[in-house]
């Protein structure tokens, strides 16, 4: 080798070692701050779902519609940073392709919900199809529902973004108490079924509403299924796009409820 070559070649060796400390610096710090995750696919009538789990918890998090992303992102960070244990839909739209039809998973939850969520995009259904249809999400609902099921009096979280016009007043009529703070916007809310957890959200900067009996119809939401089960349920809504604030109010339901007495 030339002696200027084999110069430049060590300078390239030199520099290439300073390239990858500073690589590694940061990544080994961020390693060092996030969990260690382990997922698995669970399907529920041919409805895909990846429960991920990043250590021991008695909480639950679900992520239902597959096109309220800033909820996903919310969530996959929380995932990565405590212990938890959370259900991501595997699908890019918030109706989810089933049996010629299309439903919305958070409309599936009752056998009345999931006989109208069928009928909504197609109302004309094969007799026999449909009640095959019907069946197939009967038959498994229950042993998701042990699957996503908090224990020992943990919490079920569920998050969602809205797009437009859906906001915390449309809730009022749903609700047992209300607790609207001045200077938050209206599409970013929490949705309780305890009292207990609602007494103590309330206290907080956000808005919050206590649904702790079935008003109305049964629609086959998972709010619904929790208060027949007897579930601590809870939703947090924002607006979609607005990761930040979906952040603070998924931390701040961690310190008042999730994490009080640690
Ligand atoms: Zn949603």
């Amino acid at each position: 080798m030339h002696k200027y070559l084999k110069k430049s070649f060590s300078l390239n060796k030199a520099v290439l070692f300073i390239v990858i400390i500073n690589l590694c610096g940061p990544l080994i710090s961020e390693e060092s701050t996030t969990m260690k995750v382990t997922s698995r696919n669970i399907i529920w009538a041919g409805i895909p779902f990846k429960r991920v789990q990043s250590g021991e918890s008695n909480h639950r998090f679900i992520w239902l519609h597959g096109d309220e992303k800033t909820a996903k992102m919310t969530l996959e960070d929380y995932v990565n940073h405590n212990p938890s244990i959370a259900f991501f839909i595997q699908y890019s739209e918030r109706e989810i392709p089933f049996k010629g039809t299309k439903v919305d998973p958070n409309r599936i939850f009752s056998t009345a919900g999931s006989n109208k969520a069928l009928k909504k995009f197609k109302p004309n259904w094969d007799k026999n199809q449909f009640t095959e249809a019907l069946t197939m999400l009967e038959n498994g609902r229950k042993k998701f529902l042990d699957e996503i099921f908090p224990t020992n009096g943990g919490v079920l979280i569920s998050l969602h973004n809205n797009f437009r016009g859906y906001n915390v007043h449309s809730e009022i009529k749903n609700s047992t108490s209300i607790s609207i703070k001045k200077g938050q916007n209206p599409r970013d809310f929490i949705i309780c079924t305890e009292e207990e957890d609602y007494l103590k959200l309330a206290q907080g900067p956000y808005n919050v509403v206590l649904q702790d009996k079935k008003v109305g119809k049964d629609d086959g939401s998972l709010s619904w299924a929790s208060l027949d089960y007897g579930i601590r349920y809870i939703n947090i809504e924002v607006r979609l796009g607005w990761l930040s604030k979906q952040k603070k109010m998924l931390n701040y339901i961690h310190d008042t409820l999730l994490y009080e007495n640690n």
